[in-house]
């Protein structure tokens, strides 16, 4: 949805100079904490690594470094993944090894190489344990994040459906890139009929013992149109996200929709981090995040499929610690995650505004995530209507909750909570870790706000 035309006027009813005033006495209290706590101690911040513990993740690095990385100089190069232009420049080496290149014509970054299944296929040939690790991070998915992807999915699914025009009969799904099939599941219980393909085998071994029709190429499954295809943070990982996106618009139905997730370029965590940043790796136990895409180039690459973005959303916040440790130069060069988080008052200052950094990113479109929306060239009239109302909801919705939450909620306690219902709501881990460490200085926030120190 579009939030960059309301005001802050608009949207929560408050003047810029009354927003400016509430930043100032957050500030004027972060001094009266770090006055409290003296000398502040540094601790790491933890970041999240998707489905993979710490442990393994520093296992499977530790094998790809000896093992898998003197392979990378035989694999082939590869242009531009959204414009096919040839000319880049290197912008910084991930810690995984791969140096990382942006295109001079449309801006992506990726990896030039052509980093795919057969890398793997033949690093788990080698090395036993780097097989071992991807088994073990694949079930590590199916038994931890199954309540978490379902509702991820439910929702994704519950914001595509109502745009689709009328049809008889069960919705086809298919969804690319399905891992162990939670997507699938999530589409079975709302009624729709859905298939996967997975690539990496040992996911897709396991959705298959689920029950659920899965093939390992989008080739292999049977002749018929899809009212839905999904790629959910699946085109970051492909070598060429084009053949991938024509052969899934060949399968799209008339009138259907392709939909997908997909890390956003212009996301603040990733510009200011490059190599510290926990998402750009090129990939040591399965394909990494091998294009960074912006809005721009993701609809450059789409329109060289035949299909048109309709739609992006923002989602999940960058880590204002995290941005705020680095910027300090509290940072390891040996160790790809040692981070250090500001002093703890500049911590809870960060951690106080950043719920509203975030608001203010999703209308700068700089937040970490993309959640886009395509249509077959030619079709985008079918659904020109339905997302405009959808973009109106969406923006009469939040500013009916704020100004709600202003009026009624003047306490930080119940800001609080209504903050950790929403961030629930959103299943984003990333924003989870943030409300924990909010809720360790709701104390000093409630005293904060008890004796405001201006008017
Ligand atoms: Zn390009």
């Amino acid at each position: 949805m579009n939030y960059s035309q309301l005001s802050f006027k608009d949207t929560l009813g408050l003047s810029t100079e009354e927003l400016q005033r509430s930043l100032l006495k957050l500030l004027l209290g972060m001094h009266e904490l770090a006055q409290e706590a003296g000398e502040a101690s540094r601790e790491i911040v933890p970041t999240p690594i998707s489905a993979i513990t710490p442990k393994d993740h520093n296992k499977a690095l530790e094998i790809w470094r000896s093992d898998g990385l003197p392979m990378l100089p035989t694999l082939p190069g590869r242009p531009c993944p959204a414009c096919e232009a040839e000319t880049s420049h290197a912008v910084f080496e991930s810690y995984d090894g791969y140096t990382f290149h942006e295109c001079q014509r449309c801006g992506t970054w990726y990896v030039p190489l052509g980093v795919t299944w057969d890398l793997f296929a033949r690093l788990f040939e080698k090395s036993p344990a780097a097989a071992a690790v991807a088994k073990d991070v694949a079930s590590q998915r199916r038994s931890q994040l199954e309540d978490q992807d379902l509702s991820r999915f439910l929702r994704y699914l519950a914001a595509v459906m109502p745009l689709l025009p009328e049809r008889e009969g069960s919705l086809r799904y298919l969804d690319i890139g399905c891992n162990v099939g939670h997507s699938l599941q999530a589409a079975k219980s709302v009624g729709i009929l859905a298939h996967g393909v997975e690539v990496d085998p040992y996911p897709g071994e396991i959705a298959r013992r689920e029950g659920h029709t899965v093939v390992r190429f989008l080739e292999d499954l049977p002749p018929g149109n899809y009212d839905i295809i999904s790629f959910w943070e699946t085109l970051e990982h492909i070598a060429d996200p084009l053949a991938e996106l024509q052969l899934a618009s060949s399968r799209l139905a008339e009138g259907g929709l392709l939909v997908f997730t997909v890390p956003n370029l212009m996301a603040l965590g990733l510009r200011l981090l490059r190599e510290k940043c926990t998402y750009a790796y090129g990939g040591f136990n399965s394909p990494g995040h091998i294009n960074f895409f912006s809005k721009r180039s993701i609809a450059l690459l789409l329109d060289r499929a035949g299909l048109s973005l309709i739609n992006v959303d923002y989602e999940y916040s960058n880590m204002g610690v995290e941005l705020a440790g680095y910027l300090q130069g509290g940072i390891d060069p040996a160790q790809p995650f040692s981070i250090l988080s500001p002093p703890k008052h500049l911590s809870d200052f960060v951690n106080g505004i950043w719920p509203i950094i975030t608001m203010i990113e999703s209308t700068m479109g700089t937040l970490p995530m993309m959640q886009c929306i395509a249509c077959h060239k030619g079709s985008e009239p079918l659904f020109a209507g339905k997302l405009a109302e959808k973009t109106q909801a969406a923006a009469a919705n939040i500013r009916e909750q704020a100004i709600a939450r202003l009026k009624e909620s003047p306490d930080p306690a119940s800001l609080l909570e209504a903050m950790k219902e929403e961030l629930q709501k959103r299943d984003d881990h990333v924003a989870m870790r943030i409300y924990r460490r909010i809720e360790k200085i709701r104390t000093s926030l409630q005293s904060l706000f008890r004796k405001p120190r201006t008017s």
